[in-house]
């Protein structure tokens, strides 16, 4: 079992109205410098031990691609120095539209970046301005080329269903020009309204409408049917990918591999526990700077139930045989009562040894997963 390397860069240009991620607006080039020292130093004294190679790194954020590429081979460097990475790692960084410019993209590839998540989250401006993403559509589609141009032919997406006035008609209209656009894989999440951000309290106060479940569920159904006649294969409630594409990195955390994370707020799991490091980036720096650690809380899970609910997001779902020969006992024995219901319900499908969400089961996982959580 190869293990993943996360690291979160907290900074953005500004912050959208929805965001509730561990995030800072950028504010001077000394607090990133200052940062990156301190990420670098969180991983030089890491106290982690990666048994086999690390075969990813995901620069994840926050906007990392305001980094520019000496500070990405910093933190390479530091990586390198600690763990062993697989010569064929994939290095994923996450790029918002209007961030990069053809030589910053061309500093990435030259340090071993071969995969842009690219955050489009919709074409529409009308929307992109109430998100107060601090792009337009138009730098979406000139950052898309440039990637292309830069060589990076393996691509991500994000896409956001279900925004405040969204009707299904733009939501059609969002697939079709991102499927035009031919990325090699799609993330495409429904909104959700997080307490506390501006956009929770323009609901509240009416100045948006509230998210429709009904017309969120139309627009999945639209989603699966697009993507899926398009040649995209679902491996992951909500992941696409062309064939062989599929996000080496994200996959390690549905299938319980070690993922060890550095930066702000950036969680780890070794095999057995979970480890996360302090949320304010401020607080985090110190402590790095005068304790070495920021990790502030450490807990040991429930494996085997994390093992079922992350496993049915996957396209897969869970081989019972698997699951017996790593836990020890029958899944279906264990849950069947609720099994049955599920099942009776037509939220999972058991085939021979396999256990698996249906159709209607993805749009409702919610109610799935709290029975094994
Ligand atoms: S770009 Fe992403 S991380 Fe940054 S504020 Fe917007 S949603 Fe949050």
């Amino acid at each position: 079992m190869s293990s993943g390397i996360y690291l979160h860069i907290p900074f953005c240009k500004s912050r959208c109205s929805y965001c509730d991620f561990a995030t800072d607006v950028w504010r001077s080039k000394d607090t990133v410098e200052r940062y990156v020292d301190a990420i670098c130093t969180g991983i030089r004294n890491s106290k982690f031990e990666i048994r086999n190679l690390a075969d990813t790194i995901y620069f994840g954020g926050g906007t990392p691609s305001l980094l520019n590429s000496a500070q990405v081979e910093q933190i390479l460097d530091s990586i390198n120095s600690k763990f062993d990475i697989s010569k064929d790692a994939e290095i994923t960084m996450e790029m918002n539209p209007a961030t990069v410019t053809p030589e910053s993209l061309a500093g990435y590839r030259a340090l071993g970046v071969n995969r842009a998540s690219f955050g489009v989250q919709t074409f529409d401006d009308r929307a992109l301005k109430l998100l107060a993403r601090g792009h337009d559509a138009n730098d979406a589609r000139m950052t898309f080329k440039m990637l292309r141009d830069a060589g990076f032919d393996n691509v991500s997406f994000d896409l956001i269903a279900g925004l405040p006035g969204q009707t299904l008609d733009v939501w059609q209209r969002n697939l079709d020009e991102a499927i035009a656009m031919s990325p090699e894989h799609l993330s495409l999440y429904l909104l959700e309204i997080h307490e506390g951000t501006p956009l929770a309290e323009q609901v509240r106060s009416n100045r948006q409408p509230t998210p429709d479940p009904e017309l969120a569920a139309e627009m999945y159904e639209v989603m699966l049917d697009r993507l899926i006649a398009a040649g995209y294969e679902q491996y992951e409630i909500s992941n696409f990918s062309k064939p062989g594409y599929e996000s080496r990195h994200n996959t390690k955390y549905w299938t319980l591999d070690p993922v060890f994370g550095f930066g702000v707020s950036a969680h780890s799991f070794d095999g057995r526990e979970r480890y996360a490091n302090e949320r304010d980036t401020a607080k985090y720096v110190e402590l790095i700077e005068t304790q070495t650690s920021a990790e502030i809380i450490r807990e040991a899970i429930d494996i085997a139930s994390e093992y079922v609910f992350l496993g049915l997001r996957l396209e897969g779902g869970i081989d019972l045989r698997q699951y017996t020969e790593r836990f020890g006992e029958d899944l279906i024995a264990k849950y069947r009562d609720e099994i049955e219901r599920l099942r009776d319900s037509g939220l999972i499908d058991i085939n021979v040894n396999r256990i698996k969400l249906t159709r209607k089961g993805k749009l409702y996982s919610n109610e799935v997963f709290a029975v094994f959580v």
